[in-house]
């Protein structure tokens, strides 16, 4: 490609919201544009190709593992969104339309129920299973904040492959195999990452893996154990039993005259004891379906924090708001002195596993001023759940070695579903025996185009991108610094016509723009390797540049082009 027919609208100014290297370079270098700022984006020529290279990997590795590749139309009739129960349950990201006949409809976020409505038509026997089948194509999510360019867009590429089968067993066997596909894929992108135990979200099912990008801008945060393999979203993170270093305070059980304590810090200078014999109850608004809601105590070892994620699903709700004083007043509750125990009977309360046979407990009395103390769950009776964020220090559950928090960038999320839409769909099979059974379903997502951002994320420096081999737009740049000198010209010419001949991806720079603009224009598009073909020519020699550091070597003139032979 000649950079002089190429559109390319670099430019020196960075967007007004952005913060991200990814969003401002890929917006500077002209790859991207975005339209009316609000996470949708246009692919301009040279974005288009690096999303094709990617998208190129993902594709090869799946289809070399024998999955097949799809296309579903993106508009989906709410009917099966409401055969699975979800066209309600999604919430505000489902973005749901009418047609002129007034059907409903809704531009698919995922695809799960789509899916399942093209196999339950066309598979009946147990001998067409397994089947794996993916496409690559649009997906629309209403994100309350879209932002950070291709990071969270509204509109925006996925992979999104789901599997059959006849048994959980080969299911697993599936799911192992597209762990290790993706770990393909991710390697071939030159990307740092970790594969970490994660929660399940909005899709559903159990056992879920999510691939980290490994990057200081992550959205997500993932605890580590550096002695063993151990990973984990801190919204799924265990740890081993962290017991207190200390005596429990001995004390019949009574209530104390605590006046001003109504923070755990408070507690711990009034008492002079480890937080670890606190109860701490947050008090939460769950929000449910159909606009219902209601206030629900989490408590939990005072040396603990509570992780939102978990607590939702502890309940089964939607989402979790805070509850302002008001709110918890108009209850019964009193605020900074609540307590599992005390709280009126009509409020839900939640125990935290590290609250079983817990003994010695202070907690809120809910009277203002008021704590008790003594408090034993020896013996209480009642669901406990793991609610607990994972800190830093914590000893990993599997090697009992320290643990710490990095940051994460989830480029994709591997899932074993089950039963959970094929049962509702009434996506059948019949099993050897004749006998009708519901598929087994695993659901695996890649985000294409966040990867972009990903990529660039991992790969920038001060000056702009620098593309991994594999995502890069063009393998080699070739550079001719002042157009007007013929020798100039001829030599790039020459060697751009031979890398062509060789089916070398590469990019003459045969602008009339000033070598400066040139150079720098090659530092923010971040084209891997580069030639200049500059004033040095006259005395023999020419400069090859990694972009990776800006590595330079002088090369004779006469021996580039064996030079670039051998190594592209
Ligand atoms: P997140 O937690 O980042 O919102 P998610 O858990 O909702 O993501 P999945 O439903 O697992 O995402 O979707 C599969 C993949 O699609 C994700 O791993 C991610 O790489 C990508 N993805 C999800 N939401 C977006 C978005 N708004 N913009 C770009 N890519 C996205
Ligand atoms: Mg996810």
């Amino acid at each position: 490609m000649r950079f002089s027919k190429l559109l390319v609208p670099t430019t020196k100014e960075t967007p007004n919201d952005a913060t991200l290297a990814s969003h401002i370079y890929l917006i500077r270098g002209g790859f991207i544009q975005s339209v009316g700022g609000s996470g949708l984006y246009n692919f301009l020529p040279l974005g288009k190709k690096v999303l094709d290279k990617v998208r190129a990997v993902v594709k090869d590795e799946l289809d070399k593992a024998g999955c097949q590749e799809v296309s579903l139309s993106f508009v989906t009739p709410a009917a099966l969104w409401q055969e699975s129960g979800r066209f309600e349950k999604y919430g505000k990201e489902l973005l749901r339309f009418k047609d002129r006949k007034n059907n409903d409809f809704i531009l698919g976020p995922t695809h799960e129920e789509m899916m399942v409505n093209l196999v339950r038509q066309t598979v009946k026997s147990y001998k067409q299973l397994p089947l794996n089948l993916y496409q690559i194509n649009l997906k629309f999510r209403d994100e309350i904040r879209p932002r950070f360019g291709l990071m969270r867009g509204r509109e925006f590429l996925m992979k999104d492959g789901y599997s059959f089968h006849a048994s959980s067993e080969d299911m697993k066997r599936e799911f192992d195999l597209m762990e290790e596909t993706y770990k393909k894929i991710f390697t071939r992108l030159g990307l740092e990452f970790r594969v970490v135990e994660a929660d399940s979200g909005a899709i559903g099912g159990s056992g879920s893996k999510e691939f980290m990008v490994l990057a200081d801008s992550g959205e997500d945060t993932i605890v580590v154990c550096d002695s063993c393999e151990y990973g984990a979203n801190i919204e799924a993170a265990v740890r081993k039993e962290k017991p207190s270093d200390t005596e429990a305070p001995e004390a019949v059980f009574s209530k104390f005259h605590t006046p001003d304590t109504s923070s755990i810090e408070a507690l711990r200078s009034f008492f002079h004891v480890d937080p670890y014999y606190f109860v701490k109850t947050v008090a939460k608004r769950a929000l449910y379906d159909e606009g219902k809601s209601e206030i629900i105590l989490f408590a939990l070892r005072g040396s603990d924090e509570l992780q939102e994620v978990k607590a939702c699903n502890a309940v089964g709700a939607n989402d979790l708001v805070d509850a302002t004083e008001e709110e918890l007043v108009a209850v019964g509750l009193v605020p900074g002195y609540m307590g599992p125990t005390t709280a009126p009977e009509d409020v839900k309360v939640v125990l935290d596993s590290n609250l079983k046979e817990a003994s010695s407990m202070i907690c809120g009395a809910n009277e203002k001023d008021y704590h008790l103390v003594g408090n034993s769950f020896v013996g209480v009776e009642a669901d406990y759940y793991d609610l607990v964020a994972v800190q830093e220090g914590d000893l990993c559950a599997c090697c009992g070695e320290p643990m710490r928090y990095t940051k994460g960038i989830e480029a994709g999320h591997i899932f074993q579903l089950g039963t959970q839409y094929s049962e509702p769909l009434g996506c059948n099979f019949l099993d050897e025996n004749g006998k009708a059974q519901p598929m087994v379903m695993g659901t695996y997502g890649i985000g294409v185009s966040r990867l972009l951002a990903a990529i660039i994320e991992q790969n920038h420096d001060d000056k702009g991108c620098i593309w991994t081999k594999e995502s890069a737009p063009f393998d080699l740049q070739i550079m001719i610094s002042n157009i007007k000198d013929e020798e100039q010209v001829a030599l790039g010419e020459k060697l751009y016509e031979a890398m062509l001949a060789k089916g070398v991806d590469v990019l003459l720079d045969d602008r009339k723009d000033r070598f400066g603009a040139k150079m720098k224009d090659f530092e923010l598009l971040g084209v891997p390797h580069a030639v200049v073909i500059g004033k040095k020519l006259s005395e023999g020699s020419v400069e090859f540049i990694a972009r990776d550091g800006l590595v330079k070597e002088e090369i004779s003139s006469d021996t580039i082009l064996s030079l670039l032979t051998e190594r592209f």
